[in-house]
């Protein structure tokens, strides 16, 4: 009897033996299965490339394919320069290094250049991958395409027409250095510009022209700033400047330089014209308006007293 049990025990216990390796090749499979069809998403969908410590590209995805407008052929084995911007901002790119270099991961927004030329946006992430000596084995980078909200944020606050900062980044910009030159007792002065008998030219010769002078007027100005000078189109044919650490008396010679880099330009078509500056320093108890109200009480002194001049309040 004991030998019938143990037979029929040994039986049942081998079919349940035999039946756990076939679950468990199922379910490996369909893992797999998942895997698979999980890879392919992100090789369509993500924009992935895996490069040697030294960036040479070992492999990309076809997403990266898709947004670089290069193929994978054309980019295995190439640095990953290769899609460089030259217009990039260089100390991106050290932090970026400096950080992947010390084992880190790396995140921010990089604008890179397509095969044809054009531009696109990428907020990536480059994570440096190591081996067993916890050296660095390559580099992973993930990316997401940023290039509309890019570029949304551009329209929010660029002029369209002259390519410099709007009415609303200035008053953005206006806010913080007002508030930065009070924390440190530091001056700051503000000069607001407008064109000369600026009505005349449209009517003489359109509004197409109008808009060419807008924009070279723009360029001049901007060749004869500093840096650290943040300039903006205030509306119409009125433009912006603000100078930290700049005191009235230094913001006239400014205005001085930038009056007669205008008057001595000769314009096409309309020939030459003239520009009024309306300058303003930053006192204790001033905010962004009044600073404003300052600049134009002397802009309006400039036309009043003739025009192609620059005026300081005495307030
Ligand atoms: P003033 O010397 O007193 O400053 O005279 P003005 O003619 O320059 O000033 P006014 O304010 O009378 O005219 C400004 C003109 O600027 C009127 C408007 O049609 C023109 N304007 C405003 N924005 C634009 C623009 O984007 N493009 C063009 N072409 N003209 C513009
Ligand atoms: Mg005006
Ligand atoms: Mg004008």
């Amino acid at each position: 009897i004991v030998l019938i049990v143990n037979i029929i025990l040994s039986f049942i216990m081998s079919f349940y033996a035999a039946k756990k390796p076939k679950k468990l090749q199922t379910s490996l499979f369909n893992a797999h299965k998942k895997l698979k069809s999980f890879t392919a998403i992100i090789d369509k969908y993500v924009i992935t490339a895996t490069t040697k410590p030294n960036s040479t590209i070992l492999d990309v995805s076809t997403a990266f394919e898709k947004s670089s407008g290069y193929t994978k052929s054309e980019l295995i084995g190439e640095p990953m320069g290769i899609i460089k911007y030259k217009g990039r901002d260089k100390s991106i790119i050290e932090e970026l290094w400096t950080t992947i270099l010390s084992k880190q991961t790396w995140i921010g927004e990089i604008q890179n250049r397509k095969k044809d030329g054009s531009t696109y946006w990428l907020e990536q992430h480059v994570i440096p991958t190591l081996n067993n000596k916890q050296e660095i084995e390559s580099f992973v980078s993930i990316g997401i395409d940023i290039t509309a909200k890019k570029e949304l944020e551009k329209l929010a606050t660029i002029d369209k027409l002259t390519g410099i900062y709007n009415r609303r980044r200035i008053d953005e910009f206006l806010q913080i250095e007002i508030e930065v030159a009070k924390r440190h007792s530091q001056p700051l002065s503000l000069i607001l510009v407008d064109i000369d008998h600026f009505k005349s030219v449209n009517d003489t010769y359109g509004h197409q022209v109008g808009d060419e002078v807008l924009s070279k007027t723009t360029q001049i100005i901007s060749q004869n700033l500093r840096k650290s000078d943040i300039f903006g189109r205030w509306g119409g044919e009125e433009f912006v400047i603000i100078c930290p650490q700049t005191n009235s008396k230094e913001a006239f010679v400014l205005s001085e330089k930038l009056r007669t880099a205008v008057e001595n330009y000769k314009f096409d078509t309309v020939g030459n014209k003239t520009i009024c500056l309306g300058i303003a320093e930053l006192n204790n108890g001033d905010n962004e308006d009044t600073i404003i109200e300052k600049a134009d009480k002397a802009l309006y002194k400039a036309k009043e007293s003739g025009r192609n001049r620059s005026v300081i309040c005495r307030l």
